[in-house]
């Protein structure tokens, strides 16, 4: 059974991973499983409609699994607004495929846990690379959103301590753009958890076939 690398920059080209391929609106080639989405650090205004219906059209491959990675983040420069705006149009794309959400979420936890609230999507929506304490990740595991667990499983206590109190039916791993092996990752989660890695890796499975393969 292959690891699930729901999210990386970069491939491994392992044949026991199964990895999705983060892409954006400037790739040409989509060779392998892939996704697609405008990231909130490189919104430029006069480029969102044209990047969007090239979206629109890649979401139609079937080698596409989901839309992102998209988002809020209050860190960035970039009007906050117009983030919003940009992420409500492509969760409208994502409905439209009936494609799963990769989110990118920085100081925004509430206006999505807001947005989701207010849009009502049918599409699954999953926060990437989460590294927040429990109280954060219980409140959006309650509003149906799934979190995605990368580098900070592996380094930092509080994820670690967040993991160990989160249902192992709404997590996914990644390695994003960090050299990390995503097998270490698993084994990580598989020791928090006293699993073994197999059975770990059977859960994800379920979870990949629910969300993204319907
Ligand atoms: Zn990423």
């Amino acid at each position: 059974m292959k690891f699930i690398d729901i999210h990386t920059h970069n491939l491994s080209n392992q044949n026991d991973i199964f990895e999705i391929e983060n892409c954006f609106p400037n790739t040409t080639e989509f060779k392998n499983s892939f996704s697609i989405g405008i990231h909130p650090w490189y919104i430029s205004k006069e480029k969102i409609e044209e990047e969007l219906s090239f979206i629109d059209k890649q979401l139609q491959l079937d080698n596409c699994f989901s839309l992102g990675e998209c988002g809020l983040d209050k860190l960035t420069e970039v009007d906050f607004e117009l983030q919003i705006d940009v992420f409500k149009k492509q969760v409208t794309l994502s409905e439209k495929h009936k494609k799963p959400l990769i989110i990118h979420c920085v100081k925004s936890f509430q206006e999505i846990i807001q947005l989701k609230k207010e849009l009502k999507p049918k599409q699954p929506w999953i926060i990437h690379g989460f590294n927040k304490n429990t109280q954060v990740a219980l409140s959006l595991i309650n509003n149906g959103i799934f979190l995605s667990f990368g580098k900070s499983l592996l380094l930092s206590e509080k994820t670690q301590d967040t993991f160990s109190k989160i249902p192992l039916d709404k997590i996914f791993f990644e390695t994003d753009d960090n050299e990390i092996n995503i097998k270490d990752v698993y084994q990580k989660a598989a020791m928090i958890k006293d699993l073994k890695t197999e059975k770990l890796k059977e859960i994800i499975h379920q979870n990949f076939n629910s969300i993204f393969i319907k």
